[in-house]
């Protein structure tokens, strides 16, 4: 039992076998068609045991089947009408279940070749005719004796901790039930509590025993008449049930809905693999390998709890293991080629960066996407090497890149969560970019949400020195789990790579997911990187919601090292070309001299004041109030300072609307333009541009238009004033 301690369970057969030994309520089946012989038996062993009787081997047949929980032996006679006891033997010796109990074949002296005959046929010992009390009497006593220890070491092999059968005892029934039921169909289903490791690192063995007990009581009730579960190992489970329609089907793979009783999981899933209408040819323990074989495949896929096993993947396995065979020469041999893929600004459309991927140029498959082969060295390991591999390759073509006076750009390389289990990592990032003089800051590291969703210490720990010591660390595949937002400002992290699945589902409510990530992004201080960008709509969209950079086919697919250098060749743009792109657009206020121009941000919220502050600052001077009657008091004295006034309709206290109003009625504070920032709601932007507001910019704000509009309203306003003068 790998997990903890016993758990006190009742454990049912376990008791009232024992509850039966206790009251001495043995029972013993003597068949004898001679009823002298029958009798003689009888009153031998009558009082230690109960005895029942049959005339031929087809009436104890029929007995034994009614009450073989409760039979602990049999004494049987060979030479009898109807069945004799060889035909009864062999009958008993097909049955799993019958087989198990003990017989005693009674003969006539020195017959060995009978003796050999029946021994052969599953018979246990023999009781020479005429019977001698005191003999029969021992062999009886001992028989049971050993057969009772037997059975209670059997029975403690029942899983303590759970109640539910131990793995082999599983396998054996399982091969029963198909036996007795050759023509229905079963299911053979496996389930795994994901991450449960760090449930008994984090919270305790006792805890992850709880856990465990409550799933095998989930499992226990689930089973119909005719099925039967197992706890395999670990947190791995296993049922054998009728192949089921959809609706039985969702009962069986349920998920945690309720809490185990002081046990505090965050977002436990289990995960399912299901073997369908199973070969009852093949031995249970193949079942339950085909099936934990499809449960794999999904393994820290997000989303995705249940795989059902597909014969077609059998074929997958042997290329699997001719990939597993070929892996380290293909490593020595230089099958590995590091693919780029560009990354843009999407202000500037300038390359930003690009992302390193591996691909495999197998010398029998051919070109190989890293889908085929990563899940597999994530499996045993060898992600671990291949990851060093191509750092080192990225940082030898930075190293060559800067030698040959091209323009470099950060490159982002993926790190798996394996890699994380070297206490070394952190030193041999640092070791490698020292080797090959790298900047740090050249090395982006993209890992994974999901690594820090387990939330490890250790983990957390290593990516906060590779931060200090000056990487970048983006979180991969943002919003394909289901991390917490509020810890998000807590984690060494530098960039949101925003997984596609935002990008691909076109519904108004995914997008506006993006939208709040972003703008949330933004109050964290957090760069933004979209990936699977593929058309231009998806970029308008980024666009307008302030992401920052972009990475997708829309703009290019990963290529190889020579294409990459072709193309940066063709495409990289010079720090003026850069300044060009945005003074095109947006003129940097003059500050020589004078002093900024100041903003007042009126708005409740403090994280689009944030937003807005981190959009405006580097450009202006920012005043803040948090509702409308603070602007106004602010106004009230400061009214000529202010430039523009950037007004939430929508405000506690004094809201945007009660602030129009007051402000219409003094002439200085009505020549401020205002524009309003609020979400767009029925007729609240008529009702503002009544009540004297200039411009509505809806949410989320986007850096270019809020700067452009501000920059006109400002040169507008100054028009306005010069004109008046005259
Ligand atoms: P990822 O880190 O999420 O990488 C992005 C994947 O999206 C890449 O797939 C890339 O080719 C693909 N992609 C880029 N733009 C688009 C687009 O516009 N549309 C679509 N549909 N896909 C796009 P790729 O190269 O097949 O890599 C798959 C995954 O394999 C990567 O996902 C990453 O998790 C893993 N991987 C790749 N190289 C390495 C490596 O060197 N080490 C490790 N540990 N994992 C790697
Ligand atoms: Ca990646
Ligand atoms: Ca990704």
């Amino acid at each position: 039992m790998p997990y903890g301690k016993n758990v006190n369970i009742d454990n049912n057969i376990f008791h009232t076998y024992y509850a039966k030994v206790k009251k001495g309520s043995r029972k013993i089946l003597i068949v004898d068609d001679d009823a002298v012989s029958r009798s003689l038996l009888s009153h031998l062993l009558e009082g230690r045991y109960e005895i029942l009787t049959a005339e031929n081997g087809q009436e104890a047949l029929d007995i034994l089947k009614r009450e073989s929980a409760e039979i602990c032996m049999v004494l049987l006679d060979l030479l009898m009408p109807v069945m004799d006891g060889y035909e009864f033997l062999r009958i008993v010796r097909e049955d799993l279940q019958l087989s198990m109990i003990p017989v005693i074949v009674t003969t006539a002296k020195d017959q060995e070749e009978e003796e050999i005959r029946c021994l052969e046929l599953g018979a246990v010992d023999f009781l020479p005719k005429p019977y001698r009390m005191e003999l029969v009497r021992c062999r009886v006593d001992r028989m049971i004796h050993l057969r009772e220890t037997a059975a209670i070491l059997n029975m403690v092999e029942r899983d303590p901790l759970t109640g539910l059968y131990t793995r082999d005892f599983f396998y054996l029934k399982v091969a029963q039930i198909l036996q007795d039921h050759k023509d229905c169909p079963y299911d053979m289903i496996v389930a795994d509590m994901e991450r449960f490791k760090i449930v008994n690192e984090r919270l305790g063995v006792e805890a992850g025993d709880r856990v465990l007990h409550y799933m095998g009581e989930r499992f226990k009730k689930l089973m119909g008449p005719g099925e039967i579960c197992t706890r395999l190992h670990d947190d791995l489970f296993a049922m054998f049930v009728h192949h089921s329609d959809a609706q039985r089907r969702s009962e069986l793979l349920w998920q945690w809905d309720e809490v185990v009783p002081g046990v505090t999981i965050h977002n436990p899933v289990i995960k399912y693999g299901i073997y369908e209408n199973v070969n009852s040819n093949m031995p249970p323990f193949g079942m339950c390998d085909r099936a934990v074989f499809a449960m794999n495949r999904i393994k820290r896929h997000y989303g995705v709890n249940v795989a059902i096993y597909d014969h077609s993947l059998s074929k997958d396995i042997l290329k699997e293991h001719q990939i597993l065979d070929s892996m380290e020469d293909a490593l020595k041999e230089h099958q590995f080629l590091v693919y780029y893929q560009p990354k843009y600004d999407i202000h500037n459309d300038c390359i930003a960066g690009a992302e390193a991927l591996v691909r495999w140029i197998h010398p029998e498959f051919g070109f190989m996407s890293p889908a085929d082969f990563i899940p597999l060295f994530e499996q045993n390991g060898f992600i671990s090497q291949l990851d060093f591999y191509v750092w080192e390759e990225v940082c030898r073509d930075l190293k060559a890149w800067k030698e040959e006076g091209r323009t470099l750009v950060p490159v982002s390389v993926n790190v798996s969560r394996i890699d994380f289990s070297d206490p070394h990592l952190v030193e041999k990032i640092v070791e490698l970019t020292d080797r090959y003089g790298i900047d740090r800051e050249l090395l982006h590291l993209e890992v994974t949400e999901s690594v820090y969703m387990d939330e490890l210490w250790q983990i957390i720990q290593m990516l906060k020195d590779l931060r200090e010591k000056g990487f970048k660390i983006e979180m991969d595949d943002f919003g394909s789990g289901h991390s917490s937002l509020n810890v998000l400002s807590e984690l060494p992290v530098d960039v949101l790579k925003l997984d596609m699945k935002f990008l691909q589902e076109g519904s108004s409510s995914k997008k506006s997911i993006l939208g709040f990530v972003i703008s949330l992004s933004k109050w964290l201080n957090l760069k933004t990187v979209a990936e699977g960008v593929e058309t231009k709509q998806q970029l308008v969209a980024l666009k307008r919601f302030g992401c920052d950079y972009v990475q997708g086919y829309y703009y290019a697919k990963p290529m190889n090292r020579q294409e990459f250098e072709i193309y940066m060749e063709e495409h990289a743009r010079t720090e003026e070309d850069k300044r060009d792109y945005l003074t095109a657009e947006f003129q940097e206020p003059a500050v020589n001299g004078k002093r900024k121009e100041t903003i007042l941000i009126a708005e409740d919220s403090e994280m689009n004041r944030e937003i807005l502050k981190s959009m405006l600052e580097p450009y202006y001077h920012i005043v803040e109030a948090t509702n409308g009657k603070e602007a106004y008091a602010y106004l009230k004295k400061h009214a000529d300072e202010i430039s523009v006034i950037l007004l939430d309709m929508m405000m506690p206290v004094m809201d945007g609307f009660q602030f129009l109003k007051k402000r219409s009625k003094h002439k200085e504070m009505d020549e401020i333009p205002v524009i309003i920032t609020s979400e767009l709601e029925e007729d609240s932007d008529l009702m503002a541009l009544k009540l004297g507001a200039d411009r509505f910019i809806g949410k989320p704000y986007q850096q270019s238009l809020l700067l452009l509009s501000i920059q006109n309203m400002i040169k507008w306003k100054k028009v306005r004033k010069s004109d008046k003068k005259k």
